[in-house]
């Protein structure tokens, strides 16, 4: 995967703004309270409150940290850090994270429950004036009610929810050929001329969740439980959908100037 720009600068307006990306560490919410990012800084201008959402492949990840190249605003994906903390060897004893990673490796949701405390604990990040963008969060509609809620009480209000399309079989191809690198985690391509990280070199593997009968489960999943917050934040008026078949760099292309028009449509 490479971080390359959208090729129509043009569909970048003024109300899309650049911040340093590499300032923002995401410390917070990558070990939770009591860490700080080293630069939570008001820029002046209105933070990008976002929930990304779409079905497992359609790149919400890759999307995230492009729109965070652009847009400055964090993200957070609740799939890196369920990742992150059943790989802490902390972690390896409990058993709520182990019940919680067996989930996860067949293509299983983690309860609402342990994935809201583990929001809920980070929800510094949701008050961050850098604003956020939401991978992977909420899932289930219980999750969106949670998020509401709390963004009521905060008064918050979320900025958009984009939605990504891709058909099935993309979807299908796109998973089976997914490989994470061991090193740097970031999501490639596999080929048998890319069996290496072009990032770093690192070896590749395939998540558990990313084998075919993971895959089956995730989709169904997603059809039963996600899929029915499309409908829940279209009701808000929320729901910005965006067609992510294509290179990634159209498609955050395509994002952006979706969220231009619904800022407009709006103003
Ligand atoms: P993808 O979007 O490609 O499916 P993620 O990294 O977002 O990948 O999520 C991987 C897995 O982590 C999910 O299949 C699920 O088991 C777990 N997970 C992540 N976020 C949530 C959530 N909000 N609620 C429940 N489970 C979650
Ligand atoms: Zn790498």
């Amino acid at each position: 995967m490479i971080l390359a720009v959208p090729a129509s600068p043009d569909l970048f307006a003024a109300r899309l703004y650049m911040k340093s990306p590499e300032a923002n560490d995401r410390i917070a919410w990558n070990q939770g309270p009591p860490a700080d990012c080293s630069d939570s800084e008001e820029s002046g201008k209105p933070p990008w409150r976002l929930v990304l959402m779409g079905p497992p492949g359609a790149g919400k990840g890759t999307q995230a940290e492009l729109l965070h190249q652009y847009l400055g605003a964090c993200h957070l994906s609740t799939g890196d850090l369920l990742r992150s903390a059943a790989s802490h060897p902390n972690c390896v004893q409990s058993p709520a994270m182990k019940a919680a990673q067996d989930l996860m490796s067949h293509g299983g949701l983690v309860p609402d429950s342990i994935v809201w405390d583990m929001v809920r604990e980070r929800s510094a990040c949701l008050r961050c004036p850098g604003g956020f963008l939401l991978d992977g969060f909420p899932r289930t509609v219980g999750q969106a009610e949670a998020l509401t809620a709390l963004m009521r009480e905060e008064k918050l209000p979320l900025t958009a929810v984009v939605n990504y399309e891709l058909p099935l079989p993309e979807i299908i191809s796109r998973l089976s050929s997914r490989r994470t690198c061991r090193d740097c985690q970031s999501v490639q391509h596999f080929s048998a001329e890319n069996e290496i990280c072009n990032h770093c070199g690192g070896s590749l593997y395939q998540r558990d969740d990313d084998h075919p009968e993971a895959i089956a489960v995730r989709l169904k999943v997603y059809q039963r439980e996600t899929a029915p917050l499309i409908e829940y934040y279209e009701r808000f008026g929320l729901l910005v959908p965006v067609d992510a078949t294509s290179s990634a760099a159209h498609v955050c292309a395509r994002t952006v100037a979706a969220l231009q028009h619904r800022l407009q449509t709006i103003a």
